[in-house]
């Protein structure tokens, strides 16, 4: 959900859009600056968010973070940010601030690991033993030097990060469609989410819910409308039933736009098995 017009609208948006959990980026997707500090704007919306039964809440972290760049500067400006957004995070009652588990272009997957584990180790700890977010890993698209697109190498990721528990992870079915997993097709998608849950079991916390422009296996990062693209209706209806899924909040980020949005979730809806939170 947009923020566009600050935190305290999102709420109604959400509401309007048939939201039942929600994710916001509370500073600009695409930059480096921090999220503005608002503990008034931050207490509204919470209380807004409970109002409405709204939840749980993400926060997505800026695109640019890349714990496995190569480039000192990039890194020190993706922990700098992410502190920040796990505090804004924690001001208005986020479950977890999302993160793309970076790429290693330039300095290989070793030192991306090395370096990734440097800066999400203390992120960790100051999340230790305290109510509040959790840092949420994102299998990525497995672009040239993805650290983690595979379900394999989250697992490696979180293993190179001493499994701390404040780690979680988000699978996003783009993301999974261009890594090589085929939910275009109800088995593959039932076998790629038994290989998911068999691998990182009880790290999964969150499911991004996008269709793809592109084939599986094509490394490309191109959401579409649900139903439009090469995962489909059926695709995402053997997803939603997956019994992993029970539980987890499924948020789709295909587009900006309210009345697409309304429509993607209307159509998630329809295609999930019965006995899900009542619209
Ligand atoms: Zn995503």
């Amino acid at each position: 959900m947009s923020v566009a017009g600050g935190l305290a609208r999102a709420a109604g948006n959400a509401v309007d859009a048939g939201c039942e959990s929600l994710q916001v980026f509370t500073s600009n997707a695409r930059g480096w600056a921090p999220p503005p500090v608002d503990p008034e704007g931050d207490e509204r919306f919470r209380a807004a968010l409970a109002g409405a039964g709204l939840g749980p809440l993400f926060v997505h972290a800026p695109y640019l973070v890349n714990f496995a760049s190569a480039s000192p500067v990039t890194r020190e400006r993706s922990r700098e940010v992410v502190a920040a957004t796990l505090a804004k995070a924690a001001a208005i009652g986020a479950a977890g601030v999302v993160v793309h588990a970076g790429a290693a272009l330039a300095s290989g997957r070793a030192a991306g690991l090395a370096t990734t584990r440097e800066a999400l180790l203390p992120l960790a700890h100051g999340l230790a033993g305290r109510d509040g977010p959790d840092l949420v890993l994102e299998l990525t698209a497995g672009t040239r030097g993805a650290l983690a697109a595979r379900f394999e190498e989250m697992a490696e990721l979180l293993a190179a990060c001493d499994h701390h528990p404040r780690l979680t992870v988000c699978m996003d079915t783009c993301h999974a469609q261009a890594a090589g997993y085929d939910l275009s097709d109800p088995i593959g998608a039932t076998k790629a989410l038994d290989e998911l849950f068999a691998t990182l079991g009880g790290r999964v916390v969150l499911v991004h819910a996008n269709d793809s422009r592109d084939p599986p296996g094509a490394g490309r990062d191109r959401h579409c409308p649900i139903g439009t693209g090469t995962i489909g209706d059926q695709g995402f209806a053997a997803v939603l039933a997956h019994p992993g899924l029970a539980t987890l909040p499924v948020i789709t980020e295909t587009t900006g736009d309210p009345v697409q949005m309304a429509t993607d979730i209307t159509r998630l809806r329809r295609l999930r098995p019965p006995g899900g939170r009542p619209g």
